[in-house]
């Protein structure tokens, strides 16, 4: 048997249960690892409370680690027992054993730890299709970052400042704002409320390329009224809610703007895109050039109280559970 974390329902936090689970086989293309540890998302948050559908009941939420290969199924070439891994993507993360994809799993650097990769695989896979490829950040960009304290957000702050572009932070308190410029935002707003304005003074009017927007439901206008014209939504998740249908002549209306909502799970579907996406986030990693924060750390079984701390905006950087 092994341990996980699994709900039979959706609910609050307190519909996960820590209990006894089989020990997975792992059938052919996959392979069975031992996790040391795992990453806490707000993905987590949304099949757990229902926003998203879960597959099948009961589930074992989450969906990124880090860890062992303790056994390869047939047809897995590329891995073998003892190496360290780590993934994003497939449910069935808060376990102290899983099986997975052997294709989804991604070898972790000797110069990076268990808890970094857990702690950056989603967030920075995050972080660098958004900066690198949904808009291709340029040296001279200003550009908006909502919950610029998170997790994705720190990995957004440090990287986007790497690549030459001003981070206009966007937080909910003094302390978050800090910490976003200690961690390369050149300014910082608090609320979303004065947002439009600040970013006129800041750019001169000019406006933003592109916001990239976290929040969802209570932010969406305000991003979209700091957007230059030709400007890029991307709107990437919904902490506060999901955004409420759009009329499409808004884009028109406020300068021939785009729109997307952007998943990681398109940007790493080939496996070549997913060797990319993790190459470059280990080669900035690596380098020092980001760091990841991991500023809170939870035992896995304690899960649910991780949540209600992401939930309740209580959470900076990144958190991990250790099972
Ligand atoms: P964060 O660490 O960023 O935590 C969420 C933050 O959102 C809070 O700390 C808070 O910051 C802000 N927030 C604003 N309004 C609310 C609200 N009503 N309730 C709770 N939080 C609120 O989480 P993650 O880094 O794990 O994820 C950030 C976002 O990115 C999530 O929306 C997630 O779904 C999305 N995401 C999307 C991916 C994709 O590929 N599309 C992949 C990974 C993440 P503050 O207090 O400063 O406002």
């Amino acid at each position: 048997m092994t341990k996980a974390i699994r709900i039979h329902t959706n609910g609050g936090p307190e519909v996960m249960v820590w209990e006894d689970v089989p020990t997975p086989e792992p059938g052919r293309g996959e392979a069975l690892i031992k996790h040391e540890a795992i990453g806490l998302n707000f993905i987590d948050v949304y099949f757990r409370n229902g926003l998203y559908k879960a597959p099948n009941m009961p589930l074992i939420i989450g969906q990124e680690g880090s860890g062992t290969v303790i056994a390869v199924g047939a047809s897995v070439a590329n891995l073998t027992p003892g190496d360290r891994v780590a993934y994003a993507g497939p449910l069935g993360g808060y376990a102290t054993e899983r099986v997975i994809s052997a294709d989804r799993l991604v070898k972790l650097p000797d110069n990076i730890s268990f808890e970094t990769g857990a702690a950056m695989m989603l967030q920075g896979m995050t972080a660098q299709y958004l900066l690198r490829r949904t808009y291709a950040v340029q040296p001279g960009d200003t550009i908006v970052v909502h919950a610029a304290a998170g997790g994705v957000g720190l990995i957004i702050c440090q990287w986007a400042k790497h690549l030459g572009a001003t981070v206009i932070g966007v937080v909910s308190n003094e302390e978050k704002a800090a910490l976003a410029r200690a961690h390369g935002a050149a300014h910082t707003v608090i609320g979303h409320a004065t947002l439009v304005s600040e970013v006129k003074r800041i750019t001169g009017g000019a406006m933003v390329p592109v916001v990239y927007d976290s929040v969802g439901k209570d932010t969406f206008m305000t991003s979209i009224d700091s957007l230059a014209p030709l400007g890029l939504m991307a709107s990437y998740g919904s902490a506060s809610g999901p955004v409420p249908p759009v009329e499409l002549g808004l884009l028109a209306a406020k300068g021939s703007l785009f729109l997307t909502r952007p998943t990681l799970a398109t940007y790493t579907a080939k496996r070549s895109d997913l060797d990319r996406v993790a190459a470059d986030l280990f080669a900035v990693v690596g380098s020092g050039t980001v760091k990841i924060q991991v500023n809170q750390t939870f035992s896995l079984k304690d899960a649910g109280a991780a949540h209600t701390a992401l939930e309740t905006r209580k959470t900076t950087g990144s958190t991990v559970l250790i099972p």
